[in-house]
This record gives C-alpha cells, sequence and structure tokens, in this order.
C-alpha cells in the first residue's frame, strides 16, 4: 500500500470514513492522489465524512473474485453525501440485489480481509455499503 493512501484504507479500523480534502480548493479528493484532482494542488488533508451516500449504477458480480468474498456480490459506484461529484467504487451488502434502486440512501459499513499471507500486516479495512437506517 502506498503510503498516500494508508489512511484511507486504515479508517475503517475506527469505523471512519477517511477520504482526501484539498485545502485550496476544498473539493474531495478519491480515490486518493499525491495532487488534487481538481486542481494539481499537493495541499491534501484527511477529513472523516458521514459515511452517507446513495447508489447511482450497480451491477450484480457472479464470478468469485477474491477469497471470502463469495458470488452473487453486488458491485456498486456511491456517491458520497457530502460531495457526489466524488465516488466510491464498492460493495453493496445487506440487501437481495432485487432491491437495490437507483439512489437510495446507503451507509458505509467495514470488513477486515484476511491478512495477505506476505508478512505485510497491513492493517486494511475495506468500505462496504449497506442500507441507510432511517433519515
Ligand atoms: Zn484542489
Amino acid at each position: 500500500m502506498a503510503d498516500h493512501e494508508r489512511p484511507f484504507w486504515e479508517g475503517g479500523a475506527r469505523g471512519e470514513l477517511v477520504v482526501q480534502r484539498c485545502r485550496e480548493c476544498g473539493g474531495l479528493n478519491h480515490p486518493p492522489t499525491m495532487r488534487c484532482r481538481h486542481d494539481g494542488s499537493a495541499e491534501l488533508e484527511w477529513t472523516v465524512l458521514s459515511g452517507r451516500g446513495h447508489v447511482e449504477g450497480w451491477t450484480v458480480n457472479q464470478h468469485q473474485w477474491l477469497p471470502g468474498v463469495p458470488a452473487p456480490y453486488v458491485v456498486a459506484l456511491v456517491a458520497l453525501a457530502e460531495d457526489p461529484s466524488t465516488r466510491l467504487l464498492t460493495n453493496l451488502v445487506g440487501i437481495d440485489p432485487a432491491e437495490i434502486r437507483d439512489g437510495m440512501e446507503v451507509q458505509v459499513t467495514f470488513v477486515r480481509p484476511e491478512p495477505p499471507d506476505d508478512g505485510l500486516d497491513d492493517d486494511v479495512w475495506l468500505p462496504l455499503f449497506a442500507p441507510a437506517a432511517g433519515p
């Protein structure tokens, strides 16, 4: 894992969705990069978001790509509440794929995959989304 993306992957240990924000333009910056995708500024900081968003698109995957993530599972594009132009490619959990609706409100939840067997011991948490509980 590159250092400039570590806080995003480690925020889940505290139940926090942590995303880069630019000090120059105030825009959210995801996926993490060394420079702001809006204005090229290197003045990026980390901010804790609400973890809420809405579904912009999804697909049901019938093929198992990752150990511990059995098919079928839902791959979704989630627009973040603080800035819907910033989206996460993620999985939807806790819902029957037939019940998913465009624009439905979702809330982040984290899973920690089995650590890779490479001795690096990265503390990685995957941000997944589940239907939001009420307004
Ligand atoms: Zn910027």
